[in-house]
């Protein structure tokens, strides 16, 4: 089961629970906000979640992580070039809005790496990395279920911004068409900010075509 929440802190963002039909156990990816309320609802589905993944270290990502790592004693992962981001809030943006917000005891990921139930070996999830709208940035794929969640590398009809820490335009422009538009055509991509779209729909789009 794939489960979009949209949460509201500074932004609106999607935070999502791919979760195992057989087993009702798996992953919270990008709890950016809200934490009583995504706590709610694993409480409601009586889900349980083994570990919170982040596609990358901007706080409107990240910003509900501690709280329900601390209730859930989930453990929370982000790609290895993420501590920069984790532990700086001028990196994670929090503190252009008055937070701060810095992430402990983080276990970092690298390009390729798998992250697999504990209760179900066929249920998982691979982390590729798309640096370009920051250093650290990884999309988790399930070939599976054709699901990609993408984090704010690309949205329906455009992509993330490159003009913040860490961000490069040609960096992210690779990763989109080398890493994203190279799966399955069929292929759904949940984004942190926009409605789903999938790989042939963003294929179509000019701005990729060079
Ligand atoms: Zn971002």
């Amino acid at each position: 089961m794939i489960l979009p929440i949209e949460v509201h802190g500074m932004f609106a963002t999607n935070a999502y629970f791919y979760i195992s039909d057989k087993t009702n156990s798996g992953f919270l990816i990008d709890p950016g906000a809200e934490a009583g309320r995504l706590l709610h609802i694993v409480n409601e589905y009586g889900f349980t979640i083994e570990k919170i993944l982040l596609t990358h270290g901007h706080f409107d990502h990240m910003g509900a992580a501690t709280s329900i790592r601390n209730r859930l004693h989930a453990p929370i992962y982000m790609h290895a070039n993420g501590e920069k981001y984790a532990t700086n809030p001028e990196w994670n943006l929090s503190r252009n809005y008055g937070l701060n917000i810095i992430l402990h005891d983080v276990n970092y990921l690298e390009d390729g790496d798998e992250i697999v139930s504990d209760v179900d070996e066929d249920f998982r999830l691979k982390a590729i990395a798309v640096p370009g709208h920051t250093t650290d940035g990884v999309m988790y794929y399930s070939a599976k279920d054709h699901a990609a969640f993408v984090g704010d590398t690309i949205f329906k009809e455009s992509f993330g911004r490159t003009d913040l820490h860490g961000g490069n335009e040609w960096t992210l422009l690779e990763s989109i068409k080398q890493k994203v538009l190279t799966l399955p055509d069929d292929t759904i991509l949940y984004s942190g900010h926009t409605e789903q779209t999938t790989v042939a729909e963003e294929k179509s789009r000019p701005w990729y075509a060079q």
